[in-house]
């Protein structure tokens, strides 16, 4: 769960790197960190906290040069500490580079040991980094193939972006996990983890990397590169149910169109004896509306969000999230009172959400409240990128349907389908859907995720 941003060939490369960032910061919101390049060093700032928090005027007038790369984090591998904050900037023997990575490695385990045992010192507990051994360790001369020769070596879901002295480079999974585009502005070259940056530093969307691919943008221009043996691409679905931004479009796919699909879908699979749709904003809100179009029942803003606080589940501390969903929604009675409500989300996880919620509309006076989800139970950990927590704390990996809507308090509950999901997002090809089938089309080793899954339960 990161954002990542890059361009090359524009005298305000920080600046727009910044707002790229701004754009992206659904995607991460525990650090910040631009580095640019001025063509003979690089230098870089990296600090916890929103984009805004982390990066001043101050630190921009520090970033020169006409290249940069940035990054959002929150931690899927590796805790939550300034030392993980990304981008990595280091020395080797062939320069400087610098990597920013969205996504999650499933060998790392094996590489680090090995790593190590060759005498290799790791600074952070992050995945990136030890890309960044491999890619010191290759003796290739050009740094796309010593990154090449690194990335061979690994395992899982990676959208990244390296920035050298003289080059930005950026790459794609061979399963194309998760996303990463590529716009223009003028004579410079930009890639984004969602095209939502581009709108708003005024870039044109080019296209999305493909799968497997690699670009090298220098000032000899734009080289795009598919060094990986192909395989079934396998783009993440959960993007399009919560994670992308609602404006963005990802492999020709509007976000907000295929979210308002899935609401209509669950209308019909699913209907509801209600008064009125209510949405969890903001994750809930196009499903709602296409709950509510499709239905005929009146939608209703009725919870109210705060927008000064981060979303709930991002925060790492259990305590925290609790906490948070007082903090961050609170109902309009009037519009709940004496009502039947149908209230719509797009996932649950633990249940503790849902069930907060559901109490909340019916203090507020609703006569029933019925709980719908516009995606399948997720019943599965993410080893790709996406936060989830254990199979132990992922309330529908060990409950009924019934069991959760008795645990959330809901008079009825009910999820989308698998088929349904699939028909009304319309992907061009197959998704990883490993989040609610359990098939993972991306090997990991099981020390791996034992790892990862203590490191997300943080
Ligand atoms: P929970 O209370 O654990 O069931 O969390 C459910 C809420 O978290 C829903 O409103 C979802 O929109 C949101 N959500 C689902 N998956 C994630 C995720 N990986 N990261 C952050 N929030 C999530």
């Amino acid at each position: 769960m990161c954002g990542v941003f890059g361009i090359h060939g524009h005298a305000e490369a920080a600046n727009l790197t910044y707002l790229g960032l701004h754009a992206l910061q659904h995607r991460g919101q525990e650090s910040a960190g631009i580095v640019t390049s001025d063509g003979t060093r690089l230098y870089a700032h990296r600090q916890m906290g929103l984009v805004q928090e982390a990066i001043d005027e101050e630190v921009l007038a520090r970033l020169p040069g006409a290249a940069a790369i940035g990054h959002v984090r929150y931690s899927t591998a590796g805790g939550s500490y300034l030392r993980n904050a990304q981008p990595f900037a280091v020395e080797f023997g062939g320069g400087s580079m610098a990597i920013a990575h969205n996504g999650n490695l499933t060998n790392t385990e094996e590489l680090r040991e090995r790593l190590e045992r060759n005498g290799s010192i790791f600074q952070s507990t992050a995945d990136t980094e030890l890309v960044m051994h491999l890619v010191a360790r290759s003796t290739a001369r050009e740094v796309e193939d010593r990154l090449v020769e690194a990335l061979a070596q690994v395992r899982g879901a990676y959208s990244l972006v390296l920035l050298t002295e003289s080059k930005l480079v950026a790459v794609r999974d061979p399963h194309g996990v998760r996303p990463l585009c590529l716009g223009r502005m003028g004579d410079a070259w930009v890639v984004a983890s969602e095209p939502t940056a581009f709108d708003l530093i005024d870039a044109q969307f080019e296209r999305d990397l493909d799968p497997g691919e690699l670009i090298v943008v220098d000032d000899r221009g734009l080289r795009s590169f598919r060094p990986f043996a192909s395989v079934a691409p396998r783009p993440c679905l959960f993007e399009y149910v919560y994670f992308a931004r609602p404006d963005s479009t990802l492999a020709g796919r509007g976000v907000y169109d295929a979210r308002i699909a899935l609401g209509r879908a669950l209308a019909r699979e699913q209907p509801a004896p209600a008064d009125v749709v209510v949405p969890v904003p903001d994750s809930g809100t196009p499903a709602a509306i296409g709950y509510a179009e499709e239905s005929g029942i009146p939608f209703s803003l009725a919870l109210v969000r705060s927008h000064y606080v981060g979303r709930t589940f991002i925060e790492p501390q259990q305590a925290i999230r609790h906490f948070g969903v007082k903090l961050k929604l609170a109902p309009v009675r009037s519009a709940l009172t004496g009502r039947r409500v149908v209230v719509v989300d797009d996932s649950i996880v633990r249940g503790t959400t849902s069930r907060k919620i559901v109490k909340m509309i019916r203090a507020a006076g609703a006569k029933e409240v019925h709980v719908r989800i516009s995606s399948p139970p997720t019943r599965w950990p993410c080893y790709y990128g996406i936060d989830t927590p254990t199979r132990a704390e992922l309330i529908a990996s060990n409950h009924s349907v019934e069991e959760i809507g008795k645990y959330v308090t809901a008079d009825s509950i009910a999820y989308l389908s698998l088929e349904g999901l699939q028909t009304a997002t319309q992907l061009p090809t197959e998704a990883c859907m490993a989040c609610w089938t359990g098939e993972y089309p991306i090997a990991f080793t099981p020390p791996t995720a034992e790892k990862q899954l203590r490191l997300v339960g943080l």
